[in-house]
């Protein structure tokens, strides 16, 4: 059990983007007095968490052990949803399509097989007969989740740091951490406004992991990513009760998107856009028609539905790690610090449910449920030379 820093804070969280602001909620509801660092405001556009919505979706083909987790995350959105008094969780369905052989088709089938999961296998003449924004090559096929859906993403936050600071927790924005060190009784945070002590560190900062824990610099890598919402010439193929959230793979890459809603236009995105590795604090935010043309091949091609004129185009930025699967872990035995970074373009479904598991282990040193999958022991000898 650590004592309370100098501050009187027992646990201060670096971060406050959609892990961040999911901890302090959970670590408040538990007690704990909470420290909140946000560099910019919150919410902000120049992270990972920007773009209305994050596809969230129960048939998981990334690996079928993040299922529970997902149950979790829905039942912990909704209960989000009802304390904030607005929807976050939007149920469209979900479809996760690809060749016969795709991981996306196939992953997608055997979790739903091993957890159970309501699920339907169409093929592609199938699917647009079913839901006719998609067009998909002859022998592609696709798995339906009735549950699938998307989480508004940047309201989820706004929800999460709403509930925390009801909970007691105090949250700064605007006031970057500039550093942090292990003290005797926990840690000292250093920001350009003031020096905070905690027990306990809970390091949740997106694609800015390695500037503050440089072992994960290697491990957590930042990448430019763009979103382009189009303008439908078919709209009604698009509208959210007849356009399911997809996962597609197709000859030209993995894609994702959603039905038309909040903002106009059909939204897609393409996994590792260009393959571009960053530096978060100095990389080219402005999209440009290299970017509307990668995606827009896409469009035309498969949603022909939606290939009119771009209406919007946003940069945002993956963190990736090397397997693909998050870090979510106490840094070294019996450190006071456990950092958050799941990301690598599929984290934010699970944020509701990564602040729970991030309040067990700072808490009661465990989590509920397994999370051997997101333990930086997998990386021992491999990537994390030195340690
Ligand atoms: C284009 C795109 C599409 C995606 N689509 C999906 C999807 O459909 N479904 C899905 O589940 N996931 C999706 N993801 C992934 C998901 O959005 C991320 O996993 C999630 O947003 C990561 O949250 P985070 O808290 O780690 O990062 P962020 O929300 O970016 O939060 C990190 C925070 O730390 C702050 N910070 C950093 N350094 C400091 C410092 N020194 N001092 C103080 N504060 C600091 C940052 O300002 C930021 O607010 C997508 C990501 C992108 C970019």
């Amino acid at each position: 059990m650590r004592l309370p820093g100098g501050n009187g804070y027992d646990v201060i969280v670096v971060g406050v983007g959609a892990m961040g602001s999911a901890a302090c909620h959970h670590l408040a509801r538990r007690g704990k007095r909470v420290l909140g660092l946000e560099r910019f405001d919150i919410p902000h556009a120049m992270g990972s968490s920007h773009g209305v919505n994050r596809i969230i979706r129960l048939a998981y083909y990334e690996d079928p052990s993040y299922v529970p987790l997902l149950r979790r995350a829905y039942e912990l959105w909704r209960e989000l949803q009802d304390g904030f008094g607005e929807q976050l969780l939007h149920i469209t369905g979900s479809i996760d399509a690809g060749p016969a052989d795709s991981l996306v088709f196939v992953g997608s089938r055997a979790s739903c097989e091993l957890h159970e999961l309501e699920h339907e296998v169409l093929t592609s003449d199938e699917l647009t007969e079913r839901f006719p924004g998609y067009r998909l090559p002859d022998g592609h096929m696709a798995v339906f989740q009735p549950e699938g859906g998307f989480v508004m993403s940047e309201r989820a936050i706004v929800a999460h740091v709403t509930a925390a600071l009801e909970e007691g927790a105090e949250i700064h924005g605007r006031e970057r951490v500039l550093g942090w060190e292990e003290t005797t009784g926990g840690v000292r945070v250093e920001t350009d406004r003031a020096v905070y002590e905690a027990g306990q560190l809970v390091v949740a900062a997106g694609a800015w992991m390695g500037s503050l824990v440089p072992d994960l610099t290697s491990l957590a890598v930042p990448e430019r990513q763009v979103l382009g919402w189009f303008q439908p010439s078919r709209p009604a193929e698009f509208a959210p009760g007849r356009f399911p959230v997809f996962n597609l793979t197709v000859e030209e890459g993995r894609y994702y998107g959603f039905p038309v809603h909040s903002v106009p236009g059909f939204k897609i995105g393409r996994y590792h856009h260009l393959d571009e590795v960053v530096d978060p604090d100095d990389w080219d935010r402005e999209p440009n028609a290299a970017d509307e043309a990668i995606l827009r091949a896409a469009v035309s091609r498969y949603f022909p539905g939606a290939e009119g004129p771009a209406l919007t185009l946003r940069s945002c930025l993956f963190t990736n790690t090397p397997d693909e699967h998050f870090i979510v872990d106490r840094l070294r035995g019996d450190s006071p610090v456990v950092v958050a970074s799941p990301c690598s373009g599929h984290g934010f479904k699970f944020s509701a449910v990564i602040g729970e598991l991030v309040a067990e282990l700072v808490v009661d040193g465990k989590t509920s449920q397994g999370i051997g999958l997101f333990g930086l022991g997998r990386f021992d000898g491999v990537m994390r030379p030195g340690w």
